[in-house]
């Protein structure tokens, strides 16, 4: 295979064209296939041109897309018409056109993945077409039902501005923007090798999109959308928005791959219009654009095209890309043209199908390349190549290094975030628990026993509060020092968890000193006091190692319904328990009105 450039206008064109019959009558060929990238969208020239090519060459096919960028030799060229001509020998090249997508994106969808199972040896499906009038999510949600292994790829036309967008594609039935055009690329000897390259880089933690509606991205963590950009970026909601968050879009994180978006402007309440769905759930970093990240990622896949022995390529490059480098732009893009003729033309978007789901997904910022190849790869290899960054100077060459800047701090602000994260789980626990019994402390055990004295209010049942102190323990600390003090306290904490956690939503916690508390539900009050009774007798019966002797405890128990003045209650079981130790100590006494 073959492919043929020709700019349009250019003082060569006609000369050109006749080198292209005389290649084409040489009876190499058997197929031709056009594609036009044209940077103007006057429907007539547009017709006519595609009239003239089709007039010119019978039984060639005209593929025609307005772009932000015409990529001729690898470079961008100044705003014009570029014509790629696309001459195969041993490939079946089918082109489908399918008109009035709009309302029928399903049905188009599943006619294409028809298309393919129909077709033997089907290696590829491209896809040019527009992203803004219908919509293309539903359309590959049908292709990448197709079977396994074959490769779909594409771009959105769209035109140099920004603001005017310009998506047509073109033919010679003239402009429009509710049709798409399908090539159909199969044949034994028709190899494909599909990939895209990035290199935006991740920024901070991720946000989780909570309520999107296709490319409306409304709500981030329950938050409207804007505040992203507001809160992390300063960038204000005004009519510079999308200029502004232009160098920071979008990436969602998806299952084995990722999607990038930027903003193409700001609604009132805050929700995002991006140039591509979301979904809810998906996970969304913001990004930024780092030119040695790129530059790694682009040698990357320069290196899988020059090992493919392509003998054409297409580049589909994403608009993005071009503004993002602006001076620059052909450096990611030259090395390519080493390995074959590279043509294409900056998108709105970018076709891919990912090989290992098999999903068809719209990408931005990307860098789609698309190696051709008919038979079997020479033996004879060219040697690797790279970008060529010394280029970078002035300001590419101050965003290369604060980027740098920007990603060292920001690993080094994730591991401190790591960091505080753990830190924060310690400090939760600390605020819980008992740093000796491991029990929980008097704010936790409260904030139960309230919970618990409300639940039974509500549901009209009862709950038991106790409260209990070691008997002189003073003397044990006097006698044993206070570190056998301790271990005494923590094994009686093991008594105190194995009787009371044993009951189903009964809680335990330390109060202060050698002073308990807990809550058991559900007893009456002649339960309580068996059951407190049973703790007593589990303590008095224990033999604690390091000393001699038995221990025992004083109990005061209260049954409550909820609905009781929290400070009376908590005096009323402390009365019991002071009136216990009074009375003798080792001994439970209940609250009686
Ligand atoms: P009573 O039967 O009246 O409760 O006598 P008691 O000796 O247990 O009561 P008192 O309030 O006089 O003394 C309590 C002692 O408990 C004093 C204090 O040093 C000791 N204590 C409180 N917390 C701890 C602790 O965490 N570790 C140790 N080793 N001792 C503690
Ligand atoms: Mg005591
Ligand atoms: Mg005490």
């Amino acid at each position: 295979m073959k492919q043929i450039l020709i700019q349009h206008g250019l003082p060569d064109y006609a000369a050109r064209l006749d080198d292209l019959m005389k290649e084409w009558k040489s009876g190499e060929y058997s197929r031709l296939v056009f594609h036009v990238f044209s940077a103007f969208s006057e429907e007539e020239p547009l017709r006519t041109l595609s009239m003239q090519l089709k007039e010119a060459f019978p039984d060639s096919d005209v593929l025609g897309a307005v772009s932000a960028g015409e990529i001729c030799e690898a470079r961008l060229m100044e705003p014009g018409i570029l014509i790629s001509a696309m001459l195969f020998t041993c490939t079946d090249v089918r082109v489908v056109k399918y008109d009035d997508i709009k309302g029928h994106e399903v049905r188009v969808g599943q006619v294409i993945t028809e298309t393919v199972a129909e077709i033997p040896e089907i290696k590829a499906v491209e896809l040019i077409m527009t992203g803004t009038e219908f919509n293309t999510r539903m359309i590959f949600e049908e292709v990448s039902k197709c079977k396994p292994g074959v490769q779909v790829f594409g771009g959105y036309a769209g035109g140099h501005s920004m603001e005017v967008g310009e998506h047509y594609i073109f033919d010679e039935n003239g402009l429009t923007d509710n049709k798409i055009f399908a090539v159909y690329y199969s044949g034994k000897d028709f190899h494909i090798d599909v990939d895209k390259s990035v290199g935006w880089q991740r920024l901070g933690h991720h946000f989780t999109v909570t309520k999107a509606d296709e490319s409306r991205m409304i709500e981030l963590d329950h938050r409207p959308a804007v505040e992203v950009y507001e809160k992390y970026l300063q960038i204000d909601r005004n009519d510079h928005f999308a200029e502004n968050t232009f160098e920071f879009p979008l990436i969602a994180a998806v299952e084995e791959d990722e999607l990038l978006r930027h903003t193409i402007q700001v609604e009132e309440d805050g929700t995002l219009d991006l140039a591509g769905y979301v979904t809810e759930g998906m996970k969304i970093y913001l990004c930024f654009g780092n030119p040695s990240l790129i530059v790694q990622h682009v040698n990357q896949r320069i290196d899988e095209v020059r090992r493919f022995q392509p003998q054409a390529i297409l580049l589909y490059s994403c608009s993005v890309r071009k503004s993002f480098w602006e001076d620059f732009v052909d450096m990611e893009m030259l090395p390519f043209a080493k390995l074959a003729t590279t043509a294409g033309f900056h998108t709105w978007g970018e076709v891919k199908r990912n090989p290992i789901t098999g999903n068809v997904l719209e990408y931005n910022i990307t860098l789609l390349s698309i190696a051709m190849r008919e038979g079997d790869a020479s033996s004879v290899e060219i040697p690797p190549l790279k970008i060529d960054d010394t280029v970078l100077r002035g300001q590419a060459s101050l965003i290369k290094r604060l980027t740098t800047l920007v990603s060292a701090t920001t690993a080094e602000l994730q591991n401190a975030y790591r960091n505080l994260e753990t830190m924060n789980d310690r400090l939760t626990f600390l605020s819980q628990y008992d740093a000796l019994t491991g029990i929980y402390n008097r704010r936790k055990i409260e904030e139960v026993i309230e919970g618990k004295l409300v639940k039974a209010a509500e549901e009209n049942r009862k709950v038991s509060l106790l409260m209990f102190d070691i008997d002189f323990f003073k003397a044990v600390n006097d006698t044993y020092g206070h570190g056998t003090g301790d271990s005494v306290l923590v094994e009686m904490t093991r008594i105190f968890r194995d009787v009371i956690c044993s009951v189903p939503g009964g809680h335990l916690g330390r109060w202060g000193g050698e002073e308990f508390f807990a809550v058991i539900p559900d007893y009456d009050s002649d339960g309580a006091v068996a059951f407190a009774e049973k703790l007593r007798k589990r303590v008095e019966e224990h033999s604690f190692s390091g000393i001699t002797g038995n221990l025992t405890i004083s109990i005061g128990v209260i049954t409550a319904n909820g609905t009781e003045d929290r400070q009376m209650l908590y005096k009323n079981v402390d009365d019991c328990l002071y009136f216990a130790k009074q009375n003798g100590r080792n001994q439970v006494v209940r609250f009686e009105s």
